[in-house]
């Protein structure tokens, strides 16, 4: 018998309510219990793929090729899941839905209303997913505010929930927020009052309340809260903002919000397993002399936009011991600044993914630096296609190579648009997106990384690398280490001789999780952390990669790129 846990939010959103929905996720699962987990977004978007990174930060893909809302980052990662398109439900996707049944006929001329038309539709996706999941628990958290307009028909969709599955198996969880009043020196309750009358209002009462605020939730507030809102007293928890998100499952477990849930439940009351996150909840707290990372981005002013790669330094850092201290540079201030300066304290430079021209001169700027100054770089998508730009512009001595999307009109498109991507009207869900085969070339830093030949990794892009210079690029020590298994598409590109310089055309930092960094960013971070093994070279591709280039068309001249490579390589010191 599956188990629903439903999570909403009241007062205000930003509430961190996502983080606590995926902490319940990790403390169920820790109990040996399997756990899957729907965000339904009451938005009349379809996805997040087409919003603006100031409206919606972080688009986070998941392995069957959807865009969806960045909490899914969070459950992955604290969950230690894999979701699928199954776990991001929009009011725009239902809408879309229903609207396109009704245009075929299926509802045989009925008057199509929000009840039962749409809350039967976003119930069939709540139970689709525990259909195919066949987790023990799945945990709903409906996006935004209890009060929203648009989040109504969600509201009375897991109102209705209850009376489907039985009472026995749901549980409602109220996020609310306990705001601090520096004259009086007090939490005040009231706000969560209001928010838990409008939920009771649509028919919910919530079984539990978690109370987050600034400072430590007291007894005298729980039990205010209590009375209030005719929840148990031992039902009321406070959630004060701790320094690491990786604390609040630990936090919540210990104020028994584990026990609860699982009495309440009727589901087991096993003793949960946490010590791995008790350890990478203290390292941070523990290292002193943090590492500093300078990761060079358009949007540096919206750490959201660059959440997945912000918590994949973080694991990195785990994994070594460290901590990782973020430096956000403004790749268009590189451009009006130049990188000595901006750069100087970095002992790492990442460029993340992004899309359009804005600033991408400067994140060139900030790949050549990295690599006449010998400091490690990881470029990640876009980073990726810099980085190739870059080293065709200074070391083929082709000045104005670079992407199709940055100068429609260059004579060197290094990177180019993709087979199939020329011509499409659609913006919403039509780039390469999802899960893709790579084939790491032995030898190189990255097979050396991940340990094995062939990996899976997501994409979300519409350019990738020219297939026209790979013989060149390689020659003059640019390695295509990762490939696509018919060789058709570059995936990684590593600088040959440099401590470590490599870009994915994919995003690794969705599959990153705290206790298992992913081998992409541990091996940047090892070496930024100056941890190189003992007389660490490049070791040489086993195979020339000219000659494992023939099924792509080139104009290579044949010239062993090992030799090439160590020749760069020497001059690069
Ligand atoms: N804009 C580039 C492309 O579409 C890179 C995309 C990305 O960084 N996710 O190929």
């Amino acid at each position: 018998m599956t188990r629903y846990i439903f999570v909403t939010g009241g007062v205000v959103s930003s509430l961190g309510k996502g983080i606590a929905a995926a902490s319940i996720g990790r403390m169920l699962k820790s109990r040996g219990l399997s756990v899957s987990v729907l965000k339904l977004d009451p938005y009349l978007n379809v996805d997040p793929g087409t919003m603006s990174p100031y409206q919606h930060g972080e688009v986070f893909v998941t392995i069957d090729g959807s865009e969806t809302d960045l909490d899914l980052g969070h459950y992955e990662r604290f969950i230690d899941v894999e979701l699928t398109s199954l776990s991001n439900v929009t009011a725009g996707q239902i809408y879309t839905e229903i609207i396109g049944k009704e245009r075929s006929g299926i509802y045989l001329g009925g008057t199509i209303q929000i009840i039962p038309h749409v809350t039967d539709a976003i119930k069939g996706h709540i139970k689709a997913l525990a259909e195919q999941s066949g987790a023990d628990v799945i945990l709903v958290e409906v996006g935004g505010t209890v009060g929203d307009i648009e989040g109504q028909p969600f509201i009375e969709a897991i109102r209705q929930m209850r009376g489907d599955v039985g009472r026995e198996n749901t549980f409602y969880i109220h996020v609310t927020l306990l705001p601090f009043l520096g004259s009086t020196r007090e939490l005040k309750t009231k706000p969560t009052q209001h928010s838990v009358q409008a939920l009771r209002s649509m028919g919910i009462q919530p079984d539990a309340i978690i109370g987050r605020a600034d400072h430590e939730v007291g007894h005298e507030v729980k039990d205010k809260i209590a009375r209030f809102c005719d929840v148990k007293p031992e039902n009321v928890f406070g959630l004060p903002t701790l320094d690491s998100v990786y604390k609040v499952p630990l936090y919540l477990e210990e104020q028994g919000v584990g026990v609860t849930i699982c009495t309440a439940l009727g589901l087991p009351e096993t003793e949960p397993n946490l010590a791995e996150w008790r350890h990478i909840a203290e390292i941070e707290d523990e290292t002193e002399d943090p590492l500093r990372i300078a990761v060079v981005g358009k949007y540096v002013e919206l750490h959201d936009s660059y959440l997945s790669v912000a918590e994949a330094l973080r694991h990195a850092g785990f994994h070594h011991g460290r901590k990782v201290n973020i430096d956000w540079v403004s790749s268009e201030q590189i451009e009006e600044q130049g990188p000595e300066r901006l750069l100087a304290a970095a002992v790492g430079i990442l460029v993340p993914g992004g899309f359009g021209p804005r600033g991408v001169e400067g994140m060139i700027a900030a790949a050549r630096y990295a690599r006449k100054n010998s400091i490690p770089y990881l470029g990640l998508c876009l980073g990726m296609q810099v980085m190739v730009i870059e080293y065709a512009r200074n070391e083929l001595g082709l000045e104005n190579a670079s992407s199709l999307e940055l100068d429609p009109d260059t004579k060197d498109p290094v990177i180019n648009l993709m087979e199939g991507q020329a011509g499409l009207v659609a913006t919403g869900g039509t780039m390469r997106l999802g899960q893709y085969p790579c084939r790491l070339r032995e030898g190189t830093r990255a097979r050396a990384a991940y340990g094995k030949e062939l990996v899976q990794e997501r994409h979300r892009h519409r350019y990738e690398y020219n297939n026209d210079y790979r013989i060149r690029l390689e020659e003059a020590g640019l390695v295509a280490s990762g490939t696509a298994p018919d060789d058709s598409l570059v995936e990684i590109a590593e600088v040959y001789g440099h401590p470590f310089m490599l870009g994915s055309q994919f995003h690794p930092e969705f599959a990153s999780r705290p206790d298992k960094a992913h081998p992409l960013f541990r091996e940047f971070i090892r070496v930024a952390c100056g941890v190189l093994r003992e007389g660490e070279q490049y070791e040489l591709p086993a195979e020339s990669p000219v000659s494992s280039s023939d099924s792509i068309n080139g104009s290579g001249n044949g010239v062993d790129a090992r030799e090439i490579g160590s020749v760069a390589s020497i001059e690069e010191r």
